[in-house]
C-alpha cells in the first residue's frame, strides 16, 4: 500500500483577514478513478472537482458535508465530489461521447448549458445550497463565480491534475473589518497577483511548504497542520438495501420475474451488491407485510 501523502493544509497570513488552504492529492484518487475507464480529459476533471471540494469544506465551521456538482446538457452531464470534515472524499462524472481532442476544451463547452451547485450538509441541521450557471471556462474559474456572486467572499482558486496526482490552492478574504480595509485590498492583490505567477506543474510537482515559501516568501503566512485527506465511500449494503424497498413490492416483484436477481454498483466507488432471488423475495415479503 502506498503512503497517503494526500492532505490539505491551512494558512493565515498574520495581521490580515486573508487565509488560504492548499491541497495535494496522490492515492485517494486511485479508489475514485479505479474501474472508471473515464477518458484522460474527464480523469483531470474528476481529480479537479475532488481536489475542488476538499478546498472548499476546509472553510466549514461545523461536522458535515460539502459537495461539488456541475450539471450541463453537453458531453459532460455531471461531475460531482464530496469531502467532509473528516477529510473522507469521492467523486464521479457521468458523461456520453467527448470530444477527440488534445486540447482541453473549455468547461462551458464540456458542459454546455448547465449549473453548479455547491450543497452544505451539516450533519445537524438544515442543509443549504447555493447555484451559479456554468459561464466559465475553468472549474476554478466556476467556483470563483460563485463565490462572488452568492457569499460575497472574494475567492481565488488554482486547480491542476496530471500524472495521477491534483492540487489546488485557494486564497480567501474573510468578512472585512473596517480597522485595515485599505492594508487588506492591497494585500489581496499582491497576494492573488503572487498566486497567479504559479505554474501548474509548480502545483503539481512542488510540495505545500515550497510552494507557498516561494509565493509568499515576503509576507509569511502561519501553517496549521496537514490534516488527512482519503478516499471513502458511504455506500453499503444496507443503503442498496434501502433504495430496493423503495422501488415498492410491484416492482421488485418485476425485477424478480424478469431478472430473476438485481446487481447494483456504486457510482462513486464501483462496489457491487448483489440481490439473489431470496433476497429480492425477502424484500417483497418485508414490503407486503
Ligand atoms: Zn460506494
Amino acid at each position: 500500500m502506498r503512503e497517503n501523502n494526500d492532505f490539505r493544509q491551512r494558512f493565515l497570513f498574520p495581521d490580515s483577514d486573508l487565509r488560504g488552504e492548499i491541497v495535494h492529492l496522490e492515492a485517494s484518487l486511485e479508489p475514485a478513478l479505479a474501474g472508471r475507464d473515464y477518458p484522460l480529459l474527464l480523469r483531470g476533471l474528476v481529480a479537479e472537482s475532488l481536489t475542488a471540494s476538499a478546498l472548499l469544506s476546509s472553510t466549514l465551521k461545523f461536522e458535515g458535508r460539502l459537495s461539488l456538482q456541475a450539471q450541463g446538457e453537453g458531453p459532460i452531464r455531471l461531475l460531482m465530489a464530496e469531502c467532509d470534515h473528516q477529510g473522507h472524499l469521492r467523486g464521479l462524472a457521468r458523461y456520453d461521447e467527448l470530444p477527440d481532442t488534445t486540447e482541453q476544451p473549455p468547461l462551458h463547452d464540456l458542459l454546455g448549458q448547465g449549473r453548479m451547485a455547491i450543497t452544505i450538509m451539516p450533519d445537524q441541521g438544515r442543509q443549504y445550497q447555493g447555484l451559479v450557471p456554468l459561464e466559465r471556462a475553468s472549474l476554478a474559474a466556476c467556483v470563483e463565480d460563485y463565490f462572488e456572486r452568492s457569499e460575497q467572499l472574494p475567492t481565488r482558486l488554482w486547480l491542476a491534475a496530471g500524472n495521477n496526482r491534483a492540487a489546488g490552492l485557494l486564497l480567501q478574504r474573510l468578512p472585512e473589518r473596517a480597522a485595515n480595509a485599505e492594508r487588506n485590498a492591497d494585500l489581496w492583490q499582491h497576494l492573488t497577483t503572487l498566486a497567479d505567477s504559479l505554474t501548474m506543474e509548480e502545483l503539481l510537482d512542488l510540495g505545500a511548504e515550497t510552494v507557498l515559501h516561494r509565493l509568499f516568501h515576503e509576507t509569511p503566512p502561519e501553517l496549521a497542520p496537514a490534516r488527512p485527506l482519503r478516499f471513502q465511500c458511504s455506500c453499503s449494503r444496507e443503503r442498496v438495501r434501502n433504495t430496493l424497498l423503495s422501488l415498492g413490492a410491484a416492482e421488485l416483484r418485476d425485477i424478480l420475474d424478469t431478472q430473476g436477481e438485481a446487481e447494483i454498483t456504486c457510482e462513486f466507488c464501483g462496489a457491487r451488491e448483489h440481490f439473489d432471488p431470496v433476497d429480492l423475495g425477502e424484500l417483497i415479503r418485508e414490503l407486503e407485510a
